[in-house]
């Protein structure tokens, strides 16, 4: 059985444990998960960040962040569902139907992940940015498939098979390197954009509770007046 002594010893240092959840630096937009203190000081900045405070606008960073990388993500497999109903309808005539039907259904739902991805970043030139990085990532890291489905397409002779494989090798090689690299900075650059977002939500959150605040009290102040 627990001791009820034992547990409230626990309790203040559980209070200035280290933060378990995504708290955000209200200067900077730093992670400051895995930090101690109230208030914590952040890192990159110095900042002091009043725990109560960051908490507030917290929930809505979290959420408006991971749109930021789910909405893109969801574009490029839309693009790549598009992609291959193309192939699919210009090569394989008795499945041009289907084909027809996949560029159809993916054009659309690109069209509206799109549509989510402009309101989720503010910024039009990350927007653009990290669009075209993971769009041409994933294409430079299909590319020794569709090389090779293409030559085995275009020579039709089985004793190629083997050139084709050995240069879908090299493509692998050379692709996956190039695509990898591409990967870091986009997710650099990705990562440098979520966190001015987060200090813009949290400017924007806290800037309203306080004008709020401030309101209410300038009413709380009118009905004090009118009635004394
Ligand atoms: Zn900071």
């Amino acid at each position: 059985m627990a001791d009820p002594h034992d547990a409230a010893t626990h309790l203040p240092t559980a209070s200035v444990g280290a933060i378990d959840e995504d708290l955000f630096c209200l200067d900077c937009g730093y992670n400051l998960r895995g930090l101690r203190g109230d208030p914590v000081r952040c890192p990159e900045c110095g900042h002091d960040n009043d725990l109560g405070t960051v908490s507030i606008p917290a929930s809505l960073i979290r959420t408006a962040l991971h749109e930021m990388e789910t909405y893109p993500t969801m574009c490029v497999a839309l693009s790549v569902g598009l992609f291959l109903s193309l192939v699919i309808s210009a090569f394989e005539s008795d499945a041009r139907v289907f084909g027809l039907l996949g560029i159809l259904i993916f054009a659309i739902g690109w069209a509206s992940a799109y549509g989510r991805v402009r309101k989720t970043f503010r910024d039009a030139v990350l927007r653009r940015t990290v669009m075209t990085d993971f769009h041409l990532i994933t294409l430079v890291f299909l590319t020794p498939f569709i090389l090779s489905v293409l030559l085995l397409v275009l020579i039709r002779s089985p004793r190629d098979e083997g050139a084709v494989f050995v240069l879908f090798l090299v493509a692998v090689a050379v692709c996956w390197t190039i695509s990898i690299r591409r990967y870091k900075v986009a997710r650099h650059r990705l990562a440098l954009g979520q966190r001015e977002a987060a200090v813009r939500i949290a400017r924007e959150t806290l800037n309203h509770i306080f004008r709020d605040a401030r309101a209410s009290g300038r009413r709380e102040l009118r009905r004090e007046r009118h009635a004394s």
